[in-house]
């Protein structure tokens, strides 16, 4: 068998080509939806990732300011700079890039961030409306857009086992949760875990967020299982892959996502979302 793509470029220009048309009403409304991304220092990776997102917010109407602040700004100053854009009433959505510089406390400039803003949905009272199902907070925009390809495929999530790789709170937490939120069965696995294989192999679902070149391979991964590709990594040639063995898993799995062109671009277009959602809410 050789598993069908979820391509997630087409899946994006699907959503976006929608969210254009839902912008322009809100426009028209005089409730334009607006986000402001803040970055803070050089990291060349961090500086394509702003550029992308403001380019997916330019291309669907959304306003859209870039705040760019030097490697130097302190704490102190960086949370000025949020105070102003909590306050701004143009402003629907404020993400602030990561990582941050050392001096900076990621989790105080996060916990800053008007809940009602945080389109990220790493503030914690998001987190805490996911771990309970309320309908408050944004959800994180990486593991909901793996929900949101699950669902494009038609896939039903009800009473399957869902391996998930990866604990961070931005991505194998929160894809946990929203799993489960499903009524999946949800192993949560990390780097602690004894033997990952033993676990893939039980998994209908595999959902890979860890930052490891093949980690997950195809004597892993159950016939017909379905496995999503949160990795970005670089391999040895220098190419962007993610976590699982693409060409090996790819003749096992039903569905698959590859990288690039999988996850990547849902992350951007669940961004645009939790922006036009915050606008409609204000
Ligand atoms: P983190 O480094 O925060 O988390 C990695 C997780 O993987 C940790 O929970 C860690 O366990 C676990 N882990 C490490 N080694 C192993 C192992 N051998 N077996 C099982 N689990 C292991 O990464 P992120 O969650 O931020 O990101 C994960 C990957 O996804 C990265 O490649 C990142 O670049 C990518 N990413 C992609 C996005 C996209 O838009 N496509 C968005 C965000 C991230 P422990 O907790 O025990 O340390």
């Amino acid at each position: 068998m050789t598993a069908q793509i979820i391509d997630g470029l087409a899946l994006s220009k699907k959503l976006r080509a929608s969210f254009k048309e839902e912008v322009a009403t809100l426009t028209a409304q005089g409730k334009r939806p607006g986000l402001a991304v803040v970055l803070v220092g050089e990291d060349p990776a961090s500086q394509v990732y702003v550029r992308n997102k403001i380019k997916a917010c330019e291309d669907t109407g959304i306003h859209s300011v870039l705040q760019k602040l030097e490697a130097e700004t302190t704490q102190v100053q960086l949370l000025a700079h949020i105070d102003a854009l909590n306050k701004d009433p143009n402003i629907h959505g404020i993400l602030v890039q990561l990582p941050l510089p050392k001096h900076i406390d990621a989790d105080t400039v996060i916990e800053a961030i008007a809940p009602e803003k945080d389109v990220d949905g790493f503030h914690i009272s998001s987190a805490g409306a996911l771990m309970t199902g309320l309908p408050h907070g944004f959800w994180p925009c990486t593991p909901h857009g793996c929900l949101k390809m699950l669902d494009d495929i038609g896939y039903e999530l009800r009473g399957k086992h869902a391996v998930v790789v990866g604990r961070s709170n931005i991505v194998g937490k929160p894809m946990a949760m929203m799993l489960l939120g499903r009524s999946a069965t949800v192993t949560i696995c990390h780097s602690a875990t004894p033997d990952l294989a033993a676990m893939t192999r039980q998994a209908d679902v595999i959902v890979a967020a860890v930052g490891k070149v093949n980690l997950i391979t195809a004597d892993m991964v159950k016939p017909g299982a379905v496995v999503l590709d949160v990795g970005m990594n670089r391999n040895a040639e220098g190419k962007l892959c993610g976590d699982v063995d693409f060409d090996g898993v790819k003749e096992v799995a039903s569905w698959i996502t590859p990288v690039p062109g999988g996850v990547g671009p849902m992350t951007i277009t669940m961004l645009l979302a939790n922006t036009i959602e915050s606008a409609k809410r204000a």
